[in-house]
């Protein structure tokens, strides 16, 4: 049997069964839906786009997968050189995971042992943000905040290597005033906080943020894995801010196969390039570099440029703004729009309950939350389709609930 992912598997009803899908459509037995959520914020090009089928098809004509441990391959070497070209500043060393969970851990493991590296083992502190989410493996919920997980602050009490500030300044000062000594690195989920309640802050949050880590010493990570390829309207968040560590994972592959990268500044690079093997970064997953997934990720980033990905982004945001304008109600707390993400949250979660069913009905996939309706469309939507998205949350709140 299957262990659905966060469900309470006694009361689950059942998941749609999925047996065809092609551009933004899902289609069941007897259905067709909107994808809303781009299989959890991955599918940017949508599904069945040829480009990224053949590029699988292809690289499976000669080998799906061999490992990085002593041996390597054209696939992720064109995608480390596109990735060191691509991105801003001198994010130039490509470190490859499985999943972006596993890409957090890795910036978390490279940050701290650069400290040790270079001799200095009092920074052990990490800083991170309310409300943040990077990841269900232990360190990453460690540094996560989300209401969702904090079965392991109740199990293991609050973590003493981990502080977390509110995306304000003043708190964001006094954290360095406070600890600047013993704080290694900064973690944020820039401009975006996604599964911690689609919370959208301030881009001066950011710059002061850098000036701080450099002031002190701090390194900065940047948790693009929601983030990136155009979510927030930026390309990456770390085209305006640059930090010293960059994750990305999700969209990376345009959601075909699963694979993340932990990319580390010339700077963090260096604090491990020694004689000595001890300075050597430890970590290894087995399915890093995998070629079916190097092949789609470099496809992915192709189709991003040559289309013009960020105009297709902004239209999402400028028709998302024009649907949604003059939209209130009593049980909406805000209505949140970045790029090509939008959440309404509502101050009592069973206002959702059922929503599910009722945007199934109206052809549309959705995923609430706690207190979020949210949507994520793949960038290859057309206007009617998202007009379809909005327009099927306003008449919830119209018609739906029953109260
Ligand atoms: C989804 C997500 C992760 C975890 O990625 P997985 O591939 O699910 O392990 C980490 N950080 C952020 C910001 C995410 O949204």
């Amino acid at each position: 049997m299957i262990w659905y992912p966060y469900q309470q598997m006694k009361t689950m009803k059942d998941p749609y069964k999925i047996i065809d899908a092609e551009g933004v459509w899902l289609y069941t037995e007897d259905n067709r839906m909107i994808d809303s959520v781009s299989s959890w914020w991955s599918v940017i090009h949508g599904y069945k786009h040829p480009a990224l089928t053949e590029a699988i098809r292809s690289q499976a004509d000669r080998f799906s997968h061999v490992m990085l441990g002593g041996l390597t391959h054209d696939p992720v070497q064109k995608l480390s050189d596109k990735l060191e070209n691509w991105l801003p500043g001198d994010l130039d060393c490509c470190f490859f995971s499985d999943s972006g969970s596993v890409a957090v851990e890795v910036a978390l493991k490279m940050a701290l042992q650069y400290y040790v590296n270079l001799g200095d083992q009092k920074r052990t502190k990490i800083l991170s943000l309310t409300n943040a989410y990077h990841g269900d493996t232990f360190k990453t919920m460690e540094v996560g905040d989300d209401e969702d997980y904090h079965f392991i602050l109740e199990a293991y009490g609050p973590s003493p290597s981990v502080i977390h500030v509110p995306t304000q300044i003043p708190a964001l000062e006094k954290a360095f005033e406070l600890c600047h000594e013993e704080l290694n690195c900064m973690i944020v989920e820039p401009l975006l906080q996604g599964a911690g309640g689609m919370r959208m802050y301030e881009l001066s949050f950011l710059k002061r943020a850098r000036e701080l880590c450099d002031q002190y010493g701090v390194l900065l990570i940047f948790d693009e894995v929601a983030t990136g390829f155009g979510r927030t309207g930026h390309r990456f968040v770390a085209d305006q801010v640059l930090p010293d560590i960059l994750v990305l994972g999700k969209a990376l592959t345009g959601g075909y196969i699963g694979h993340a990268v932990t990319v580390a500044s010339r700077r963090v690079y260096n604090g491990f390039y020694d004689d000595d093997p001890n300075k050597a970064l430890m970590h290894g997953p087995t399915f890093m570099g995998n070629a079916l997934a190097c092949s789609a990720a470099l496809t992915s980033i192709e189709l991003f440029e040559q289309e013009d990905y960020l105009s297709k982004i902004r239209r999402i945001e400028e028709i998302t703004r024009r649907e949604m304008e003059g939209f209130s109600d009593p049980r909406v707390r805000e209505v949140r729009i970045m790029g090509g993400c939008v959440c309404i949250e509502v101050y009592d979660p069973s206002v959702l309950k059922g929503y599910q069913q009722f945007a199934y009905k109206r052809g549309v996939f959705s995923r609430p939350f706690l207190n979020y309706l949210y949507a994520m469309v793949p960038y290859v939507i057309q206007e009617g389709e998202l007009v379809q998205v909005l327009q099927t949350a306003r008449e919830w709140f119209q018609t739906g609930p029953s109260r």
